[in-house]
């Protein structure tokens, strides 16, 4: 091994890791994705004959918002696309709860409008990216996880993410075909894993 040239040692580098790494599905769901939107609809209030800008509170888009805190961990985004599912397909989606009381409108929320759906990569994912959205319920999510800081109810808590290995291995399969994802080696990540 000690006569390979150096690109032969990267390409082996990529193949150990892109071997090693577990990789979940993570949707912005409808409520996030028009929550991003929120912060353009900046109004102009009259008042007499002066106008005031008023701002909406505090809101950065949900969508980069929860790409970046995946992205700034360490993690690597290999697909993603912009979708509004049928419900029929929300409903595959979420066949684990079909006969839990909120699945009818669980799945018409699913469905009722346009979804981010990404497929992120990299060691843990699948447990730490659970960590990172936080409980289901938002009010029981702690601050600094994505629900916590950024929704307030269970019926619109932004986010999906796959619960475990098995899950995550359905929901990719359904939502991409494999040539939508792609593998890669990014240049951090022999500063991420060492
Ligand atoms: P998670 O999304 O955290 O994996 P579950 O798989 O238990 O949670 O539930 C899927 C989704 O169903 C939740 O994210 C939430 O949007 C919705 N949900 C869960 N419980 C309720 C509830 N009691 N009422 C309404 N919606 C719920």
């Amino acid at each position: 091994a000690l006569a390979l040239p150096a690109a032969a040692y990267m390409l082996q580098d990529q193949e150990v890791h892109a071997a090693e790494f577990e990789r979940t599905f993570i949707a912005v769901k409808p409520d996030g994705v028009q929550r991003g939107l929120s912060h353009r609809n900046c109004g102009v209030m009259r008042c007499g004959n002066h106008s005031t800008t008023i701002l909406q509170p505090p809101m950065r888009d949900a969508i980069s918002e929860i790409i970046s805190r995946f992205e700034r961990k360490g993690y690597k985004l290999v697909g993603i696309k912009v979708v509004v599912p049928t419900k029929e397909f929300a409903g595959k989606h979420y066949h684990a709860l079909k006969d839990k009381p909120f699945f009818n409108g669980l799945s018409e929320f699913l469905s009722s409008g346009p979804v981010v759906a990404m497929v992120w990569e990299g060691e843990g994912v699948i447990t730490y990216g659970r960590k990172l959205i936080g409980a289901t319920d938002p009010q029981k999510s702690e601050p600094g996880t994505i629900r916590g800081d950024l929704a307030v109810v269970v019926g619109r808590n932004i986010i999906h993410g796959s619960d475990g290995p098995e899950t995550a291995k359905d929901e990719i399969n359904l939502w991409f075909k494999p040539e939508e994802l792609v593998s890669f080696t990014s240049n951090a990540e022999k500063w991420i894993y060492g």
